[in-house]
């Protein structure tokens, strides 16, 4: 049997320099917990971009000697590459046409799409120099959509899944971009393709049989004499880390000060990534529409929000920072009290032990995206919840609403209907937060991270069973 690698833009590592001392950190994300079981066995290996600029072929050399001792491979990038294939092509075509926002925040500059592409040879290359006959590569995410293909063309007989952890648009979306056939053409190069729901399943199909146009039977592609498919694999989180961080001495203590300072009100979470699809404005009508409308619970709720910075030297980035600002001063302007205060605002990123600590007290997570590949955050809340008590107001365009249907399920841009999701919330009787909350708590841990990865794995030795079948 052949050996594994996983590709990702971003390897799971945290470098940090120090005189030209380079140190390495492993970095706790749930994908790379859920992926540890996959690249930390012998022989197998995660490759992706380091997260540092290293020109210098000493430094390069240094980084790459510790890597490896973790099983990880470097594809380095040049600080022009990093700005055109990853803040370029990546975060203002793709991130945003995905996402449903193609008109705003999309430029079509064709020197993104060329470093888009030679990045992706970059990656393809490094692949190449350690992929034999035989082994199975993973590649993750919309930064390595051309990646499939190129490995395809010059190495047949591998087996290569490739999952998209953000949505995948109607092709009525799709077809903006243009080089839309390059991009499917690019993800055909996998045997299996996976998604996070039906839906991008389905979009995705379409795109392919429409664009390409190739034939499409349920949810396989005749490519080339060649069957992909395409498959919707709901991520999961680590649920045990979370439930389990509960406990810990130092989120006790933290989360005795929270209990403490929001003794009297309803504690409302809400926390993001600073970026247009999170819903973070919209969210912020809901709540003052709440205090303009509803008088009796001024005083009475708070919201708690964190967001934590993302991409904010791109200017819409920086734009939606400085509404976000301003909507919460207004607010606390216009509704804070001697006493009180409506939102306390945080635009920074917070420990895990502040983040278990707000998660396991507040009494309702609000998670409002426009639109969200999966969202992790409102499973978390979920996996903190270990009382069996909270309630989570979810948006119906967040991935996960499909598997967490015993939440609040609301549109985002139904501000009204928000703000009554946040009464219902606040009001709730006690029974009825444990039985939503059981349900969602079950749905959480069975549909873990290490399920997650079970299951595209054998998912794609049933793509290759299945091919073989057919030829
Ligand atoms: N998170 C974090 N630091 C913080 C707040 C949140 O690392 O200060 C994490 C959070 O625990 C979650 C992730 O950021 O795992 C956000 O994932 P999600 O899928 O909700 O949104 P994304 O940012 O990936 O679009």
């Amino acid at each position: 049997m052949g050996k594994t690698i996983i590709i990702s833009n971003r390897l799971p590592v945290k470098v940090k320099e120090n005189n030209g001392n380079y140190e390495l950190s492993a970095s706790e994300g749930g994908l790379a917990t859920g992926l540890g079981t996959i690249y930390k066995q012998d022989g197998n290996i995660w490759i992706g971009w380091p997260g540092v600029t290293v020109d210098e072929p000493a430094h390069q050399e240094q980084i790459a000697n510790k890597l490896h001792d973790l099983s990880l491979v470097p594809v380095y990038l040049t600080q022009e590459e990093y700005n055109e294939y990853y803040e370029g092509f990546s975060n203002t075509v793709l991130w945003p046409v995905f996402h449903y926002y193609a008109s705003t925040y999309t430029t079509y500059k064709p020197s993104n799409w060329d470093y888009y592409r030679s990045v992706n040879h970059k990656f393809r290359d490094v692949v190449l120099e350690h992929a034999q006959p035989g082994d199975t590569i993973w590649i993750h995410d919309y930064q390595l959509l051309l990646l499939p293909a190129l490995i395809r063309q010059q190495l047949p007989d591998v087996t290569i899944g490739f999952f998209l952890h953000i949505p995948f648009p109607s092709q009525e979306m799709f077809r903006l971009i243009p080089w839309r056939m390059e991009l499917l053409k690019g993800m055909l190069g996998a045997d299996l393709v996976g998604f996070h729901t039906f839906d991008d399943v389905r979009h995705f199909l379409s795109s392919v049989s429409r664009i390409m146009p190739m034939q499409v039977s349920s949810n396989t592609i005749t490519c080339d004499e060649r069957i992909v498919v395409a498959e919707a694999y709901p991520m999961g989180i680590d649920e045990q880390k979370y439930a389990s961080l509960t406990q810990e001495p130092e989120v006790q203590h933290q989360a005795e000060q929270i209990k403490l300072v929001f003794k009297d009100v309803n504690l409302i979470l809400s926390i993001d990534r600073l970026d247009y699809s999170k819903g973070i404005l919209h969210r912020l009508q809901a709540f003052e529409l709440l205090l303009k409308e509803n008088p009796e619970y001024v005083g009475k709720v708070a919201l708690y929000m964190v967001v934590v910075p993302s991409r904010d030297q791109v200017p819409q980035y920086m734009e939606l920072h400085n509404q976000i600002d301003k909507k919460v001063g207004n607010i606390n302007a216009m509704y804070r009290t001697m006493d009180w205060t409506p939102i306390h605002y945080y635009y920074r990123s917070v420990p895990i032990e502040t983040l278990s600590a707000l998660y396991s007290t507040a009494d309702v997570a609000l998670v409002t995206p426009m639109r969200d590949g999966m969202n992790l955050v409102c499973k978390e809340y979920v996996a903190s919840r270990t009382n069996n008590d909270g309630v989570l107001i979810l948006s119906e365009m967040a991935g996960a609403s499909r598997e967490l249907i015993d939440a609040l399920i609301v549109n985002p841009n139904n501000v009204i209907q928000v703000r009554d999701a946040i009464i219902q919330a606040v009001n709730m009787p006690l029974q009825e937060q444990q039985t939503r909350m059981k349900q969602l708590r079950h749905a959480v841990s069975k549909f873990n991270i290490s399920h997650w990865v079970n299951l595209f794995m054998s998912g794609l030795s049933e793509t290759k069973f299945l091919q073989r079948a057919m030829q």
